[in-house]
């Protein structure tokens, strides 16, 4: 039974903020999929109960990104939570004293300092919870993501639903021309694929 309770722990992040609240090194999460994938639903869900769990919550998210609402993480449902923009990944180490638990949104669109940043945190014994894109409109890994993917106890992958044929989703197909990388457009702009209609509609068939 002991070691049954050891591998859930491992599992569920939760289970181990509430079975060994002091003394503990913080730790990173990441939340990543395609646009429409309910990313930031689920960060704001587990921000909320860290909130009603009495941890002191501050969330952050790139400047950059100004589509719906200067102050607030808003996801596309319209569920929002206070959040403070910032310029640089590095500005998050100077606003976060006496911080339990650090949201970070649209992490893709941060410089490459977040990774480091986040494993301060952490090391400091913050939660830090990160959602964001993973592949960019090419299909091609996304800015910092990899590197925090990658360096966090917990990596949650959620999907879209295909708008052709619908299957899960994983990639976001934009549907205006445009080179930019970075293109905060409606939602109209872009649409969630599953990997056989991203291929077919980048016109490069999926090998059999
Ligand atoms: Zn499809």
């Amino acid at each position: 039974m002991i070691s049954a309770i050891k591998i859930q722990n491992i599992d569920d992040p939760m289970q181990i903020e509430k079975n060994n609240p002091i003394n503990r090194l913080g730790w990173i999460e990441v939340i990543c999929g395609s646009m429409f994938s309910g990313k930031t639903e689920e960060l704001i869900r587990r921000l909320k109960r860290a909130r009603i769990a009495r941890q002191k919550v501050e969330i952050f998210k790139p400047a950059i990104d100004t589509r719906f609402d200067d102050q607030n993480v808003v996801s596309h449902d319209e569920n929002s939570i206070q959040s403070t923009p910032v310029e640089s990944a590095s500005q998050i180490l100077l606003l976060t004293n006496d911080v339990n638990v650090v949201g970070i949104d649209e992490a893709q669109f941060f410089d490459d300092e977040l990774p480091a940043v986040c494993n301060t945190l952490a090391c400091n014994g913050i939660r830090v919870i990160i959602a964001g894109l993973d592949m960019d409109y090419l299909g091609k890994p996304f800015g910092p993501m990899p590197s925090l993917m990658a360096m966090a106890e917990d990596v949650t992958k959620v999907h879209a639903i295909c708008m052709e044929c619908g299957d899960l989703a994983q990639y976001t197909h934009r549907l205006v021309k445009d080179d930019h990388l970075v293109m905060l457009g409606e939602t109209e702009s872009y649409e969630p694929l599953c990997r056989r209609c991203f291929l077919e509609k980048n016109q490069r068939p999926c090998a059999p």
